[in-house]
């Protein structure tokens, strides 16, 4: 495998959240990074069209706009209110010229699971048709097990596509992290279907610790837990897939570091672990 070098690289804003939208398009774009993942809290403070402008002048790709979603709700008005969420969102990936919007699934206590996965799958079908139009791929994202209780009642790669197969619109696509997948039996042939059913869309990196201190916002540099990133990797491009790679890593420790010492961490990170 060719080495993961950074004109092969997506960074999601969220990453280096301390930077503000301008400053990450500067440094990425200083650095050699091909894209950037635009987060709605890094594109709210300018609006959707200056973020475009602002994008558009670093000459970053911009594979992904994250992220909407969060679909499930006992209560019908707040579900159709999170549809409409979603919508306004696809308008803004347009707007940013952002190939795919990721979504999340959501979920919530006192949902049951199989409920909420058929909450999921109308709110999709209602806006397939609407992104497809907006030239934007939906690419829903399973979420690890530990958050089926209020995130995501979608949390293997195996029930993402199953959802796919539910809602049956070549616009909804599948990101895969491996923060999230991992662990899940049969993974390389999961995302081997993936790529055959043409819906293998994103691939996102960090690694996962063993022991860490906060579900959310503790996730791990390329290298420092436990995932076989390069094994994963194999696999994703074995399926066929060509795009950016994208750095997604939440962590308060390293948010608390000077940015520029953690961008360059990371991108020595991807050459030598992912
Ligand atoms: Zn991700």
């Amino acid at each position: 495998m060719q080495p993961l070098t950074p004109d092969r690289l997506a960074i999601h804003t969220m990453t280096t959240k301390p930077w503000s939208l301008a400053e990450a398009c500067e440094h990425y774009a200083t650095a050699g990074v091909a894209g950037i993942c635009p987060w709605v809290e890094h594109v709210k403070p300018v609006g959707a069209d200056e973020a475009a402008r602002i994008i558009r002048d670093s000459g970053l790709r911009v594979p992904a706009y994250v992220r909407g979603g969060f679909f499930v709700h006992a209560d019908a008005a707040e579900r159709a209110a999170a549809i409409e969420r979603t919508r306004g969102l696809i308008e803004e990936a347009r707007t940013l010229n952002a190939e795919m919007l990721v979504i999340v699934a959501g979920a919530r206590p006192g949902v049951p699971l199989d409920d909420a996965r058929a909450m999921a799958a109308d709110a999709l079908a209602a806006l397939a048709e609407h992104a497809s139009r907006a030239g934007v791929r939906l690419a829903l994202e399973p979420l690890h097990p530990m958050y089926a209780a209020d995130r995501s009642c979608i949390n293997t790669v195996r029930s993402a596509r199953d959802l796919c197969d539910r809602v049956s619109h070549p616009a909804l696509v599948v990101a895969v992290d491996v923060y999230h997948t991992w662990w899940e039996p049969g993974l390389a042939e999961q995302i081997a279907a993936l790529g055959r059913e043409q819906r293998l869309a994103a691939f996102h990196i960090c690694d996962f610790k063993a022991e860490f201190s906060d579900v959310l916002l503790d996730r791990g540099l390329m290298g420092e837990g436990v995932v076989p990133i390069p094994d994963i990797r194999r696999a994703v491009e074995n399926a066929g897939f060509t795009g950016l790679v994208e750095v997604e890593i939440f962590s308060t420790r390293y948010w608390a570091e000077d940015q520029h010492h953690w961008l360059a961490r990371i991108l020595d990170a991807a050459r030598e672990h992912a």
